[in-house]
């Protein structure tokens, strides 16, 4: 029955705050993105219809593939909903039809109900009558299961539009959040540890543009980490959340500050030198803020002292989205973004370099100050920044910046 009706992917999104021309700008990125990740699935075309984006599948795609979809589909920051269906006739017996093929799709439930939704008029049964005239259909396909008004397991959603109705029984929750594009560009300090790629993935959920910068500790150690943070971005690219990173050599700076400056200060002082090349990166990016995933004394760097110490190092906000969170939950959340098993992999990247026995945990901000007098810094800046090797990642909406950032290019 179902092979001659075609499969659908409908896409809600949460509809708070979305007035206006802002909704339209919301609900055509949402659309874009959707289309540039969907590229390798069997999708005729995407549709706004009521209220909704409805992705229509080629005829003849099996239930497989449209469950796959679905969950690729619900990771895409802005998907609040996905339900997966059939398009068919207005026609009360054939949906009735379709109701029941898409109910069997379902796995696991008991109990159900039908929503129905007219969003024209000129259709004339109501949706009260049609809860009740495909409930039947429904309830004499399923004599064993029971229909529950509140709280069923299951929703068989009915939505009447102009020249079709859409038939959907399976739904999953998406991850929410708002397009990315939406929101504007930030740039993440992205090591291969677990914190920062789960930062930079909710900046991404709150509809920013995320270009990483990786510090590696080339050429005083092998590029192991530089390859993680490829496998980090590869992941994050499946749901458009990264668009850019820049790999950045540190090795040699990093033994000049290690040579110059007292052990307890050196930690600080790398990390000063990181977020310096971040705020010029970002600057170039045309970017509004920086990211990190520090969490509040979690390892020795992470004291208020320390994070004032480095903050006050740039003049772009600086944004901490793990602050409070403990390291469990950041775990979980790296897990179900399937960054946890490539973040657990041990490379020694600048992190681990130079690391002095004993660092500072309450560094003082003079003697920060005076430690850096000493030390090139803007110079390094520039030349880091200049040297930096962008590696682009597929993002609907971002666009390059237009000069050559990168000028021992040719
Ligand atoms: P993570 O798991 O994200 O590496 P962490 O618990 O190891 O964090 P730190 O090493 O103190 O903590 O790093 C704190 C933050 O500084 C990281 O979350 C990241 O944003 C940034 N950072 C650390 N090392 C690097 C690096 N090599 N390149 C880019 N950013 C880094
Ligand atoms: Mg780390």
């Amino acid at each position: 029955m179902t092979e001659e009706h075609q499969r659908i992917c409908l896409v809600h999104y949460h509809e708070i705050g979305l007035k206006g021309r802002n909704r339209a700008n919301f609900e055509n990125r949402l659309l874009k993105n959707i289309e540039s990740i969907v590229v390798d699935y069997p999708v005729v075309t995407i549709h706004r219809i009521a209220g909704r984006l409805c992705v229509f599948l080629r005829e003849g795609t099996d239930r497989a593939t449209a469950l796959d979809l679905t969950e690729t589909l619900k990771v895409i920051p802005g998907v609040a909903r996905v339900s997966c269906g059939f398009k068919c006739d207005r026609d009360l017996e054939e949906m009735g039809s379709v109701a029941v093929s898409a109910l069997a799709e379902c796995e696991d439930f008991e109990t159900f109900k039908v929503h129905a939704r007219r969003n024209h008029t000129d259709f004339e049964t109501d949706s009260m009558e049609m809860n009740r005239i495909i409930g039947g259909y429904l309830c004499d396909a399923f004599p064993d299961k029971g229909v529950k008004m509140k709280d069923p397991d299951i929703t068989v959603g009915v939505e009447v539009v102009q020249n079709a109705v859409y038939i959907y029984a399976r739904s999953v929750r998406g991850v929410g959040g708002l397009p990315v594009g939406s929101s504007g560009r930030v740039v993440c300090l992205l090591s291969s540890g677990i914190d920062s790629p789960v930062a930079l993935w909710r900046l991404a959920r709150r509809g920013a543009e995320c270009v990483g910068v990786h510090f590696s500790g080339r050429p005083q150690t092998a590029d192991t980490s530089e390859y993680l943070v490829d496998d980090i971005a590869h992941v994050l690219e499946k749901s458009g959340c990264v668009a850019r990173v820049y790999i950045v050599a540190f090795g040699d700076y990093q033994k000049e500050i290690m040579l110059k400056v007292p052990p307890s200060l050196r930690v600080i002082m790398y990390r000063r030198l990181m977020f310096k090349v971040a705020e010029e990166i970002a600057k170039r990016e045309r970017a509004g803020a920086l990211v990190t995933g520090e969490s509040l004394g979690q390892v020795a760097s992470q004291t208020l002292d320390n994070i004032r110490a480095t903050d006050q190092s740039v003049d772009i906000p600086v944004f901490r989205p793990l602050i409070g969170t403990d390291k469990l939950d950041i775990i979980a959340e790296a897990q179900r973004l399937g960054s946890f098993d490539i973040s657990s992999q041990d490379a020694p990247d600048c992190c681990t370099l130079f690391m002095p026995r004993n660092p500072e945990t309450h560094a003082r901000l003079r003697d920060v100050l005076k430690a850096e007098e000493s030390l090139p810094i803007d110079a390094w800046v520039k030349e880091l920044a200049d040297a930096a090797e962008p590696h682009d990642y597929a993002c609907a909406s971002y666009k390059p910046p237009k000069h050559v950032v990168n000028a021992s290019e040719d």
